[in-house]
């Protein structure tokens, strides 16, 4: 049995690494092995080293065992521990919602950036295709005056992110809506921010793809298809273009092979002062835009 003799910190750390070593550095088993500690037994980083020869508790011991066979089939830790940190912030996840990634926190610090001098405004936001919660529980967190909605296709991911909202004293709205069923945009009211973070892999690069994305994380919630790479993008600016007040403001995160084609969906559909935006590990990664009032634009006149 995997682990099995190796019943105190230091062995249980050392059957971490024989095992894993192959595909991991050893300070990434490492990082894994200090998350599962505190998850188990509520042990610092600082404790596995200073008691190395600390007995695991028998029922501890499986649950470490347990965690490195799914950890060897590459199942994403966050899984594991059912948790998963976003801007110093824990989040609870689980396989029917996408682990937040880094580049989303960006988007997050962009929007909250840009409304500094507005803090305490009542502005409207709305997160399409939430998952997890986090970028609308973030903004809420950060921006108190806000009035936060987030939607989402599936009803398992609203779960999750009310579970996150309640246990952040986040107050969301939160709606069930296929943002592709235009149909269904009208149970939407208005807002002056609206944000998504859509899938947006292509089918065409699933061969590039990790097998702790591909085999754990929700495809609905990162793919589509090759031959409609824009599918959800066409839809929020659909829906951006009816919802959002002018002045208000959108916030996209993208495939950073489609920032100009993007851009252009936004610019055709009237909206102003696009830009594209790289995240930290300088690929192109969001896009900004702004719809601001004008004489010409009726649906603004018609309040529609
Ligand atoms: N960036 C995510 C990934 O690398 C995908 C997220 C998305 O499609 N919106 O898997």
């Amino acid at each position: 049995m995997i682990g099995q003799g190796s019943d105190n910190i230091k062995g249980m750390a050392g059957a971490y690494q024989h095992a894993l070593g192959s595909h991991l550095s050893r300070s990434e088993i490492m990082q894994l092995f200090y998350l599962l500690a505190d998850e188990y037994m509520g042990w610092t980083k600082t404790r596995v080293h200073l008691e190395p020869d600390y007995l695991i508790p028998i029922e501890k011991l499986s649950l470490f065992r347990e965690a490195l066979v799914r950890l060897l089939k590459h199942e994403p830790v966050e899984y594991i521990t059912g948790k998963s940190m976003f801007n110093g912030i824990e989040y609870f996840v689980n396989p029917g919602v996408l682990i937040p990634r880094p580049e989303t926190e960006e988007l997050c610090n962009m929007i909250v950036q840009d409304q500094s001098a507005d803090k305490y405004k009542e502005v409207a936001a709305l997160d399409i295709g939430t998952g997890s919660g986090c970028i609308a529980i973030d903004l809420k967190l950060r921006l108190p005056y806000a009035r936060v909605t987030a939607v989402d296709n599936s009803e398992d991911a609203l779960k999750t992110a009310g579970q996150n909202a309640s246990r952040l004293g986040a107050e969301l709205s939160l709606t069930h809506l296929n943002v592709l069923d235009a149909s269904a945009h009208g149970k939407l009211g208005r807002f002056d921010i609206i944000v998504s973070n859509p899938p947006y892999v292509t089918a065409g690069e699933r061969n590039v793809m990790k097998p702790n994305v591909l085999d754990f994380e929700p495809p609905d919630a990162i793919f589509v298809c090759d031959d409609d790479p824009f599918i959800f993008y066409r839809s929020i600016v659909t829906l951006a273009i009816h919802h959002l007040n002018r002045p208000g403001r959108i916030y996209l995160e993208i495939n950073e092979r489609f920032g100009k084609e993007i851009a252009k969906i936004l610019r055709d559909s009237g909206f102003d002062k696009v830009e594209i935006v790289r995240d930290i590990f300088d690929k192109d990664r969001f896009v900004r835009a702004s719809l601001v009032s004008r004489l010409e634009d009726i649906s603004y006149w018609y309040g529609e």
